[in-house]
């Protein structure tokens, strides 16, 4: 049968048996994160459509092209956010988080909406985890968040991961270096794309971040950045290069990188894998002083990134990453009969309270069906109820592993055998474990 309505191109279903790899990756970010004293804030889908204009930035592509916009009826322009850290900062600000002290430290897992052409690692609906820390100019901040988008990336075991830094200055350089780039496009400015021509005289730090070949062509040659910063803003980056060495966190310095959001100053950086096509940039952030201010709050420095979940989670495939796996069922209670179908429910609500993982038979189908399933799903152990069971008080426990069975009783002490039944099939299976290890090692 055809179905009549489809998923939106560019979005993703998650199926229920792949549901693990993305639990896995919220475990990781959000617990690295929390070990780094950040706390998680939550914020609305949709923000006023100004938010992200202010911020973002008018020129860039996500305003330009990507935004998805709704007017509901009435007068206000919403917009389903594009990114995180604009909410965020929104948010710190309406609910007074900015005036509790600095640093503050938050994080978020969320949906992002852009308006894309559509490839591997590029969707319409996107998730990122992501990270922000507002009130401290210092570049030890700055190593900070870089360390922990690196020990985030380490514990999900990706490879061969480049880090690239950059600076992009303070306002006071920046003015000065778009003046070279207007001298130095404006020479070629009829061969530029014609959203560049327009960008060149408001923006010309975003025709080095154009995706149009021939653009990227003519901008190789652009002056860079890093010989047009101001003293400070050197000796921040100096300073942020000495801590990330400190560290142990290996990086490249690239002059071109410029990131595609207006609100950045000073520090840049992506990390970056070749294993996954052209959308190689698995992480990108850096430093926003001025974002806060421009939102309406006190000049407060910031800074932060955003890591895409969907291209984390290919390269992870990619380079066959440990998954944590789905706990699997302890115990799945097969019933016959009526009478076995109310022990099943007394004893599932008695194990569930212990904390066992059991199910038992909800549609009413035979044992030998019910037995595929409980094989199907895993369960560990399966006991089969019927009249006689009832009756006598007893039933078999078969491990489903080895095949093997024991007798065990139905009425006071099931939840203490059971429970030594799980203890022994754990210490068999750490044994075989250890017993592996004592063998590889010959000893
Ligand atoms: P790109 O240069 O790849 O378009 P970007 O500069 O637009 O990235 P950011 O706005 O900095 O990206 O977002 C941070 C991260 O979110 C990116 O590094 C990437 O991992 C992820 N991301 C951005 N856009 C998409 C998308 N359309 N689909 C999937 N992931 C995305
Ligand atoms: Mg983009």
């Amino acid at each position: 049968m055809a179905l009549s309505v489809k998923k939106p191109k560019g979005t993703a279903d998650v199926v229920p048996s792949k549901s693990y790899m993305w639990h896995t990756v919220e475990k990781i970010t959000s617990e690295t994160a929390q070990q780094f004293g950040f706390k998680e804030i939550r914020v609305p889908t949709f923000e006023d459509t100004g938010l992200f204009v202010r911020s973002v930035g008018e020129t860039t592509d996500v305003v330009q092209k990507e935004m998805y916009t709704v007017t509901a009826t009435g007068d206000s322009q919403f917009t389903l956010r594009p990114e995180g850290t604009a909410g965020v900062m929104r948010a710190m600000l309406e609910n007074g988080v900015v005036n509790e002290g600095f640093p503050q430290k938050v994080y978020y897992i969320l949906s992002c909406f852009r308006h894309e052409n559509v490839q591997a690692g590029r969707l319409r609906e996107f998730h990122q985890f992501g990270c922000e820390m507002v009130g401290t100019a210092s570049p030890r901040a700055d190593a900070e968040v870089i360390a922990l988008a690196k020990t985030v990336l380490d514990r999900v075991g990706l490879r061969n991961i480049e880090l690239n830094i950059n600076s992009i200055g303070c306002p006071e350089c920046r003015a000065k270096y778009h003046q070279a780039l207007k001298e130095y496009f404006s020479a070629r400015k009829d061969e530029l794309c014609h959203t560049c021509q327009e960008r060149l005289e408001k923006n010309p730090m975003r025709l080095l971040d154009c995706k149009s070949p021939e653009d990227q062509a003519i901008a190789k040659d652009a002056p860079l950045i890093l010989d047009y910063l101001c003293d400070d803003c050197k000796a921040h980056f100096e300073k942020l290069k000495e801590y990330l060495t400190e560290m142990g966190i290996q990086f490249t310095v690239n002059p071109r990188i410029v990131r595609g959001l207006d609100y950045y100053t000073r520090t840049v950086f992506e990390f970056i894998t070749t294993e996954i096509g052209a959308q190689g940039t698995v992480c990108g952030g850096g430093r926003y002083d001025g974002l806060i201010g421009e939102l309406g709050g006190a000049q407060t420095p910031a800074l932060g990134f955003g890591m895409g979940l969907e291209r984390l989670l290919l390269v992870m495939q990619k380079q066959e990453c440990d998954f944590i796996e789905d706990k699997k069922c302890d115990l799945y209670i097969a019933t016959m009969g009526e009478a076995a179908v109310r022990k099943a429910l007394s004893l599932t609500t008695a194990l569930r309270d212990e904390g066992f993982f059991v199910e038992y038979d909800l549609v009413e189908r035979g044992i030998k069906p019910q037995m595929k399933y409980a094989d199907k799903i895993g369960a560990r152990f399966v006991i089969v109820l019927g009249d006689n069971e009832i009756e006598s008080g007893s039933a078999k426990l078969k491990n489903m592993a080895t095949g093997e069975q024991k007798d065990i009783t139905l009425g006071e002490g099931f939840i203490d055998a059971f429970t030594q039944e799980m203890v022994n099939e754990m210490f068999s299976g750490l044994e075989d474990e250890l017993g592996g290890i004592v063998g590889k090692d010959g000893v």
